[in-house]
């Protein structure tokens, strides 16, 4: 049975769909501030949502590789091994 609150913010079947397509970004308007009704609402909806939205940063970041590699331009590189030879000897 439908109470009154699942009518307003929809239930939690219905969510599910809504973040993954938020996640996706491509939740039209409308239906995004029903679901931050129901996130506001349900705080099991919401964990999920903050667990989805994390591993979407973090595969993200892994897949794109936001931090590049370290690179020292040549003259820095040659101070380094100079400082790095006189401490050895
Ligand atoms: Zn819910």
């Amino acid at each position: 049975m439908m109470t009154l609150i699942h009518r307003i913010i929809g239930t939690c079947k219905d969510t599910g769909p809504l973040i993954s397509a938020k996640i996706d970004g491509n939740l039209p308007a409308g239906r995004s501030v029903r679901l931050k009704f129901h996130l506001l609402f349900c705080t099991a909806c919401d964990r999920y949502y903050r667990q989805l939205k994390s591993l979407d940063t973090v595969l993200k970041k892994l897949l794109i590789g936001t931090t590049p590699p370290v690179s020292l331009p040549e003259e820095k590189r040659k101070e380094l091994e100079d400082l790095l030879n006189r401490e050895k000897s």
